[in-house]
């Protein structure tokens, strides 16, 4: 019963997912009157805002993961289920899983998003994406594995669709991925593969709306994408990559980019789980929240973090999904659900902007900050360090990425291109497992601008 959990004399809360949000709502619930139980797929949190450095081969794995299990060492009311939550029943105050039901008094929703292909089943078929650190792994792997066989290829148009990277979406994601994979065109390609005429490889950022970093300031706008120029950055805007077949990304019915290496970072969708009552799942599988993350319609069920769909007098479309406000809802509702065991009433969420940032490349980065003021360059770039460093979860992290940080700013390179799991598109499965084609039914029709549902990156 309950997967063996120990029966409770005080309340149950059960969180599903421990990202960013789920995580800081166990910790802030450390000497709360209630048993926490989180249930996760994964037994580590992963630091998303660092996949794309796994993916180019700046940083390992290992420094942007860290133990759940670790994490709460010590924390007495804490309990760790590894399990896929299927499913969620209301009626029975209980929630489904491959390991069986669990039972809560109060249930937090914290399972985060999944990358929207909006319903482009080529696009969802070949394209990579960067949700999950598998994903970052398998994009690492095939862009050295395509660099190989480029070697080998004879037919030209071939050879460059080996060469070529197309990264589709202009926002921070987009913005980092182009401007670190340039670096490495410059630094660690021509040593490496001395027999590719590197010239001939290309990047393309592609963007469907206007400018790139759409929720940041025209400054940051125009400076990253200068930046980009810079590094060689084929930059499209007003742009949209319709379909990728046998090599070719098409952005119009006839006209195409020659490219087996296409990464989507276009947008994302909420995770809601079956048994969320339809009213409250948006369009985009987002869950709708009043001002204190309950569900609607919900008396006991919460949502944080980028599933929650919460509109605020100053974010009418819905607050963005960032890890500042998945933490600082997190912060408020361990304080809420002890109000509400004291029969208290809850207090109202207002989210803190502390700005956003995008890095592009070593020494180039742009910061916006809330009071309007913004910067760039080394003094962007050293401000993109520090905070991703102190936000990184686990001493042991701070300390290898630092290190491997100093390592290839001094030694001008990323050193991390092993191809140690080779990928094979026919094996893909997506950060919950399932195969690619098993998503295709979850994702949007297109009938939304990608560029719309882009993050923006925060300064911490
Ligand atoms: C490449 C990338 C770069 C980013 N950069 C930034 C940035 O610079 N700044 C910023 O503020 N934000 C950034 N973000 C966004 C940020 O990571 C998210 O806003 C944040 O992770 C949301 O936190 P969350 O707790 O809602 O969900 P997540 O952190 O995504 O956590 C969800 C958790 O739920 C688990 N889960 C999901 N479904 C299930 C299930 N059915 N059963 C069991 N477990 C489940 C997952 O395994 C995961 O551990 C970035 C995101 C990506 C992908």
């Amino acid at each position: 019963m309950d997967t063996n959990l120990p029966v409770a004399a005080q309340p149950r809360v059960v969180i599903v997912g421990g990202g960013f949000g789920g995580l800081r709502l166990a910790q802030e619930l450390a000497d709360a009157p209630v048993q926490v139980v989180m249930v996760d797929r994964n037994n580590y949190h992963n630091f998303q805002p660092l996949l794309y450095q796994v993916a180019t081969g700046a940083l390992e794995a290992d420094s942007i993961a860290y133990p759940v299990r670790k994490i709460f060492a010590g924390q007495k009311n804490f309990f760790f289920r590894l399990a896929d939550v299927r499913g969620v029943r209301p009626a029975d105050n209980a929630i489904e899983t491959n390991l069986g039901d669990i039972h809560y008094d109060y249930l937090v929703l914290a399972t985060g998003s999944l990358t929207n292909f909006f319903g482009i089943e080529s696009i969802e078929k070949n394209a990579m994406q960067i949700k999950s650190i598998p994903n970052a792994l398998n994009l690492r792997s095939f862009i050295f594995q395509n660099f190989e066989q480029a070697l080998l290829e004879n037919d030209p148009e071939k050879k460059q669709a080996l060469l070529n990277i197309v990264v589709v979406g202009g926002g921070p994601t987009g913005v980092e991925i182009s401007g670190s994979l340039a670096e490495m065109r410059k630094r660690v390609l021509p040593g490496d593969y001395p027999e590719l005429d590197l010239g001939k490889m290309q990047i393309f950022l592609v963007e469907a709306g206007p400018a790139l970093l759409g929720p940041m300031s025209k400054k940051s706008q125009q400076d990253a994408e200068g930046y980009l120029k810079e590094l060689g950055v084929k930059v499209l805007t007003n742009t949209s990559i319709k379909g990728l077949e046998n090599g070719r990304a098409y952005y119009s019915d006839t006209e195409y980019i020659p490219t087996e290496n296409l990464i989507w970072a276009a947008g994302v969708n909420g995770t809601a789980l079956p048994g969320i009552p339809a009213a409250a799942v948006t369009r985009n599988k987002r869950v709708t929240v009043n001002r204190w993350n309950q569900v609607e319609g919900e008396a006991n069920i919460f949502a944080i973090g980028d599933l929650a769909n919460m509109v605020t007098e100053d974010a009418p479309k819905g607050l963005p999904m960032l890890a500042p406000v998945a933490q600082q809802q997190a912060d408020l509702l361990a304080k809420n659900i002890e109000r509400l065991l004291k029969g208290e009433k809850p207090e109202e969420f207002n989210y803190f902007d502390k700005g956003v940032m995008a890095i592009v490349s070593r020494n180039r980065a742009v910061v916006d900050m809330p009071n309007g003021w913004h910067f760039k360059g080394f003094l962007g770039w050293l401000s993109w360090l520090f905070i991703h460093l102190i936000l990184l979860v686990g001493f042991r992290n701070r300390i290898v990425a630092l290190v491997t940080w100093a390592f290839s700013y001094f030694s001008s390179g990323q050193a991390l291109r092993l191809i140690i799991r080779p990928f094979n598109k026919r094996d893909v499965k997506d950060s919950t497992g399932k195969k690619a084609a098993e998503h295709a039914a979850a994702t949007l029709e297109y009938n939304a601008t990608p560029s719309a549902v882009q993050r923006p990156a925060t300064v911490g």
